[in-house]
């Protein structure tokens, strides 16, 4: 479970401050595929990056199962991090590792043994669906296919959590689609938490139970996907749904 109790975040640049996070309260459940929706400069990836302690807030509590993550010493923090795997929009690949090369480098990382790592690879790349691309480069795939191997790279220490920051943005329907799928497979066979943001509504419906929508910094509105979209509260929820009329 992740909870936000009261969290916000201002960045001080000169003499002037960003709130790029007001007075965040949610609750995010075990299991569950949680999206977020706002538009650009809203806060959303603030609001991630306070999840893997990349940055932590000027006010408020982030708790991850329980624990507030501003509490931890550096040494708990890199077991936090190992227990959140993350996805990027531009997939964020080592060009210069092969795709097995990419799944295997957190369990390098994380001294698993030669042989172990191999087995892990090729387990990954078979859920992914990438078993035959194993010794090509980045270079060489299409951007679904790249994001199957960041897929896989996020899921190879086995963590609880799965955080997609805009992990469809950069991909056309039909591609976006198959990656939605995998990532409801993921949540589904390993009942990984996911925490997704996106500025897109229809990957909200298509793969979410809830949503909460952001603005300014502050979450405008949350609950489940249906009755948020069915009743919106606010403008901008109102605009999102007129998206994808
Ligand atoms: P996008 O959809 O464009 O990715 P976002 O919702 O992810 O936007 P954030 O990146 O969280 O938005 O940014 C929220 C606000 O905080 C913006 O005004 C941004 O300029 C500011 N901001 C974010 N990170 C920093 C930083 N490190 N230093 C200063 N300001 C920052
Ligand atoms: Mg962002």
């Amino acid at each position: 479970m992740i909870t936000f109790k009261d969290v916000s975040k201002t960045f001080t640049i000169g003499k002037r401050e960003v709130h790029a996070v007001r007075n965040v309260n949610l609750t995010i459940e075990e299991g569950e595929i949680f999206g977020i929706i706002g538009f650009s400069g809203a806060g959303k990836s603030t609001l991630l990056r306070l999840v893997n302690v990349l940055e932590n807030p000027t006010a408020g509590a982030v708790e991850v199962q329980g624990v507030d993550l501003a509490s931890l010493r550096p040494t708990e923090v890199r077991k936090v991090r190992r227990r959140i795997g993350m996805i990027f929009q531009n997939f964020n690949l080592l060009t210069s590792r092969t795709v097995a090369g990419n799944v295997a480098y957190p369990l390098k990382l994380a001294k698993m043994p030669r042989a172990k790592i191999k087995e892990r690879v090729e387990e990954l790349l078979r859920f992914v669906g990438l078993s035959d691309k194993a010794k090509d480069y980045p270079e060489q795939l299409s951007g679904g296919q790249k994001q199957r191997v960041g897929i896989a790279r996020a899921l190879a220490t086995s963590p609880d959590i799965l955080i997609c920051d805009e992990a469809t943005s950069a991909l056309d329907p039909d591609t976006t689609g198959e990656i939605l799928r995998l990532l409801k497979k993921v949540n589904k066979e390993f009942g990984i938490t996911i925490l997704l943001i996106t500025h897109e509504m229809h990957v909200i419906q298509s793969i979410c139970d809830k949503v909460a929508v952001m603005e300014d910094g502050e979450v405008i509105e949350s609950g489940g996907v249906f009755d948020t979209f069915t009743s919106p509260a606010h403008q901008t929820t109102k605009r999102f749904i007129r998206s994808v009329q």
